[in-house]
């Protein structure tokens, strides 16, 4: 959820998107397009793809994996940060949002760096695994159906380099997560999924709370 910081005050988020959101104009088209859509709320905020962005670029991450595309707009974040040989393996299922994510791709110029598999994701990533691609990817973004978080939070573990950094949507869930009174499965599974990664010895752990909550897993080596 939350196409802004929904930690931040409203007079406080207008501050913070006038002097630190710098948002390329293609992805503001894009953003702008999709709040048209009943699922907009679906979106990531732009201070979440410029986030995403830097921590491309940080790691010189060159192949990427994104569960959950939706209309393009992290996709289409991470791969204009991409280098000109980077790759973006995206799945998902939707084909009419992802029209849309196609469209602003090839506008921008990236869609040869982007492969979308439209299929359930768990077979994606357990596809790229038997085809031994364990290990070669630098960079996963999970952001789709959160009973699903755990097992494409594993898979991705295993696609991913010692170093490599998986960031995960929705974790503060617009602070549900906290809220005894919300019992409903997506609440459940995103607790489940935070006390399970909190655990998880594999992995450096960051949650910032940007968004609606972004967990950054960084894999140990
Ligand atoms: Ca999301």
């Amino acid at each position: 959820m939350s196409t802004r910081s929904f930690l931040l005050p409203e007079r406080l988020a207008q501050y913070y998107a006038q002097v630190a959101v710098r948002e390329p104009p293609l992805l503001a088209e894009l953003r702008a397009e999709t709040a048209r859509l009943p699922m907009a709320r679906m979106q990531i905020a732009p201070e979440q793809g410029q986030l995403m962005a830097m921590l491309v670029r940080l790691m010189g991450a060159r192949r990427c994996v994104e569960v959950g595309v939706f209309t393009g707009y992290s996709s289409l974040a991470v791969a204009l940060a991409l280098p000109a040989d980077g790759y973006l393996l995206a799945c998902d299922v939707a084909e009419d949002w992802t029209a849309v994510a196609r469209r602003y791709w090839a506008r921008a110029g990236v869609a040869h760096r982007i492969e979308l598999r439209l299929a359930p994701a768990l077979d994606t990533l357990d596809a790229e695994l038997r085809a031994g691609r364990a290990g070669g990817y630098d960079f996963a973004f999970i952001d789709a159906d959160k009973g699903n978080y755990e097992g494409y939070y594993e898979r991705c573990l295993q696609l991913l380099r010692a170093g490599g950094l998986i960031a995960v949507d929705n974790t503060l869930w617009s602070g549900r997560v906290a809220d005894p009174a919300a019992g409903d499965e997506d609440t459940a599974a995103i607790r489940q999924f935070n006390e399970r990664v909190a655990a998880d010895p594999r992995v450096d752990l960051c949650l910032v709370p940007i968004a609606d909550g972004l967990t950054l897993l960084r894999k140990r080596e």
